[in-house]
């Protein structure tokens, strides 16, 4: 069985900034991705607010780049999807779908998915006019109507996004305030493509073949409308993809993992890093933070911990 000193999984920002940490720190460092690597910031067309960059990059490029680095210094990337952690004394056993692993540390870079809306529709119409992303889908609406629901940072920019191609833009909202941050939120408001729908939930997304129209419910007038689309990009908040360890280890009341100021969950030797994890704010800059964290701090475990290790 093949043996690494951290085998970091997830592919995205934050563990690729761990690779780069844990394998620049001298540990034998092992990535499982079992997708493309690069996690959700690869469904993002501008990244504009990662430091260092002197013009938008599209979130693909970015990570691109990270990658080349974390594979400079030795990291190697497994394209293998993992089924099940196993702890062994102060082992961990990683079980892919290739194969097996140990490792004397994991760093659970797991990241996030979209939530689903959830109403009637949406998954009969998904690839056929609704879509949870703008940057691969955009370009089939130009001069077409879409909707795009939700109300924070990812619903904006992409409504704001979605404004290259489409000739109106509806963002429906649920509440009569946005979530997103206030810069981004101005942009939409001087944006003549763009129309706020305020206090309005999608009750049925609805159509033939394609998506034709959705439903609405003005939650203060109490009414009801149709509206004709011809797409709808659905935003409405991620959810983490914690299933490897969920019954072991702590998560908030959302599903993400608490971790200390070291990124090391309640289990030793098992640290967390990126979107998956308990916080505030993130970003692909936080993302990076959370995996050099997690990078140095496995070093630094490993080398307290060296007796248990021979
Ligand atoms: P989010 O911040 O959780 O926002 C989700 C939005 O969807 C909220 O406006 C919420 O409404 C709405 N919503 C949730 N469930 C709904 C439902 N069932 N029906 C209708 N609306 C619903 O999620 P996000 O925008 O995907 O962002 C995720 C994280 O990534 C955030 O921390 C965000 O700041 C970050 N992010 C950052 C950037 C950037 O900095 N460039 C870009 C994208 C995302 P309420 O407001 O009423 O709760």
């Amino acid at each position: 069985m093949k043996n690494y000193d951290v085998a970091i999984i997830g592919a995205g920002p934050a563990g690729l900034s761990a690779a780069l940490y844990a394998a620049r720190g001298g540990l034998s460092t092992v990535i499982f991705e079992k997708g493309l690597v690069g996690g959700q910031i690869t469904l993002t067309n501008d990244v504009e607010n990662y430091p260092g960059l002197e013009k938008t990059l599209s979130g693909f490029e970015l990570v691109e780049r990270m990658k080349k680095q974390a594979l400079q210094f030795g990291a190697e990337i497994r394209e293998e999807g993992v089924k099940a952690i196993g702890l062994q004394g102060n082992c961990k056993l990683i079980e892919t779908t290739k194969d097996e692993y140990s490792s004397k540390a994991i760093i659970l870079a797991t990241g996030a998915h979209s939530r689903k809306l959830s109403v009637p529709g949406e998954e009969k119409y998904t690839g056929r006019g609704v879509s949870y992303c703008a940057t691969c889908d955009g370009a089939l609406y130009r001069n077409k109507i879409v909707a795009v629901i939700g109300g924070g940072d990812s619903a904006v920019e992409e409504a704001l996004f979605l404004t290259r191609f489409a000739k109106k833009v509806y963002l429906i909202h649920r509440r009569d305030q946005l979530r997103a941050v206030q810069t981004v939120q101005n942009r939409a408001f001087e944006n003549e493509k763009l129309e706020i729908i305020w206090d309005t939930v999608v009750q049925e997304i609805k159509g033939d073949k394609f998506v034709e129209g959705l439903e609405l419910y003005n939650k203060k007038s109490k009414t009801t409308m149709t509206l004709p689309v011809d797409g709808v990009f659905i935003y409405v908040g991620i959810i983490p993809n914690n299933s490897l360890l969920e019954s072991r280890v702590t998560l908030d009341k959302g599903g993400f993992v608490v971790v200390d100021q070291n990124m090391h969950t309640n289990i030793e030797g098992i640290f967390a890093a990126g979107d998956n994890v308990s916080k505030t704010l993130r970003q692909v800059v936080t993302a990076a933070s959370d995996g050099a964290i997690a990078g140095f701090s496995v070093e630094k475990w490993i080398v307290e911990n060296k007796e248990n290790f021979k």
